[in-house]
């Protein structure tokens, strides 16, 4: 297993002794998604750092050319793990946007819009199950249908972005909440599974799959009630406060309890969950527990792999290619529990080249940056496909969204699973 924790600073660092670690090396340029994509200075992570830091001293406004360029940044942390000075970019990303978030001004529907998904729906499982419902009802009921046979979402431009729209379940896994699920055979262990905000509408046997999984691996799976999204996606936005109330609703839901991990089947919430220490280090109330909590937070890749699985009851022919979450390999370090867990259910494993360079999901990106993110995907799908696999492997649900939208693209015929629905099929 390969672990670094995530690589989140202390908020107190001093920006200029983030910034000033910086050498304008260059060496994260190429690594750079947006970089690749437009070869321009300022969509590249120098670039960008030096924006942030012009910004920070009044130097340059805070206007809209700094904002379009931050706005562009993936927040895929492809720069930091390329950096050899050991530059902190997610840290500089995050107080950017903040400082985004609290003082620029964007139209007024941006401006709603982010206060309706962030404040109101991301922050209430009752909230985002009522939208989710609506949703369900235009995909099911024939006006999805309609809608693309006139071409009426291609007049209206939102053509691609009802691609992405992930298929509603018909259950959701909020009737979940509160149950345990007994460990099969001896009990080894004990976690708490976060069932995250999107997956409990939209990848409902996902998370099934992970609670079989732990459970045939003998882990007893607790699915706290009170618990809620995570808050990754406020904090990517630069919604810090949000972000930190979502942590202490989950800290109060799932510490004091004896839970040996806090597990997550999704990279985007895992990396969150492992950075809650950081976020609410300034919180007299909540700041040891919150590092409690943090010490406690797995991935279920990392998890699985640290305690060892069990023997299979059925070997998995087919030839796969694991595309690294960038939250996962990036931003918690974790790469080779995956493929270690793959190649345990017999799956052959073909490595294409950049598997860890991001696909362009990040979070919302490719709703809100669409052209980018399709431009960043093609590419991505020129990598997979040069090994010509069986099925598509990730960690991380939107990323399995993206990789899907690829497929239709590249007009391949190629499967796209998480790792845990591969491993359910083999037990
Ligand atoms: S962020 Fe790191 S890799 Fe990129 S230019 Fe600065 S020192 Fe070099
Ligand atoms: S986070 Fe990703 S998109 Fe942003 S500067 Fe770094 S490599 Fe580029």
């Amino acid at each position: 297993m390969n672990t670094v924790p995530v690589a989140a600073e202390p908020r107190h660092s001093n920006l200029w002794d983030l910034y000033s670690r910086c050498v304008h090396c260059g060496l994260c340029l190429d690594q750079c998604p947006t970089y690749r994509a437009l070869g321009t200075e300022m969509d590249s992570p120098r670039g960008r750092i030096y924006q942030i830091i012009q910004v920070a001293e009044g130097r340059l406004a805070l206007g809209d050319s700094f904002v379009t360029h931050i706005d562009r940044c993936l927040g895929c942390l492809n720069c930091q793990t390329a950096c050899p000075s050991g530059v902190a970019y997610g840290s500089l990303l995050e107080r950017a946007r903040e400082q985004i978030a609290e003082n620029y001004q964007r139209p007024w529907l941006a401006t709603w819009l982010h206060k309706h998904f962030y404040a109101d729906i991301l922050t209430s499982f009752g909230r985002l199950a009522w939208h989710a419902k609506s949703l369900r009802f235009y995909q099911r009921s024939g006006l999805r249908a309609l809608a693309r046979a006139t071409g009426l979402l291609k007049l209206m431009g939102v053509a691609e972005l009802d691609e992405l729209s992930p298929p509603i379940d018909s259950k959701f896994s909020f009737s979940d909440l509160g149950k345990v699920f007994p460990a099969e055979g001896e009990r080894r262990g004990r976690v708490a599974l976060l069932i995250g905000c999107i997956a409990s509408v939209a990848f409902v046997e996902l998370n099934r799959a992970t609670i079989r999984v732990l459970t045939k691996n003998g882990i007893e799976v607790h699915v706290p009630e009170r618990q809620s999204c995570c808050g990754a996606l406020q904090l990517h936005a630069g919604y810090l406060d949000l972000a930190r109330a979502q942590a202490r609703r989950n800290i109060d839901a799932m510490l004091g309890q004896p839970f040996d991990a806090i597990v997550t089947n999704a990279a985007g919430c895992g990396s969150t969950l492992k950075e809650y220490a950081a976020l609410l280090e300034e919180d007299s109330t909540y700041g040891e527990r919150a590092c409690e909590f943090t010490a406690k937070a797995r991935d279920i890749n990392e998890y699985l792999a640290a305690i060892g699985m069990r023997e299979p009851n059925r070997t998995l022919h087919a030839r796969v290619t694991y595309q690294d979450s960038c939250h996962l390999a990036h931003a918690q370090g974790v790469r080779s529990a995956p493929r270690q867990l793959l190649r345990h259910v017999g799956a052959e494993l073909a490595d294409s080249p950049r598997p860890d360079s991001c696909c362009g999901s990040a979070g919302v990106y490719n709703v809100v940056q669409n052209e980018m993110s399709m431009k960043i995907l093609d590419e991505k799908m020129g990598f997979v496909a040069s090994v010509d696999p069986d099925i598509i492997a990730t960690a991380n649900v939107g990323c399995m969204l993206q990789f899907r939208v690829g497929v239709r693209r590249k007009k391949m015929q190629t499967r796209v699973a998480h790792v845990i629905e591969l491993l359910n099929e083999a037990y």
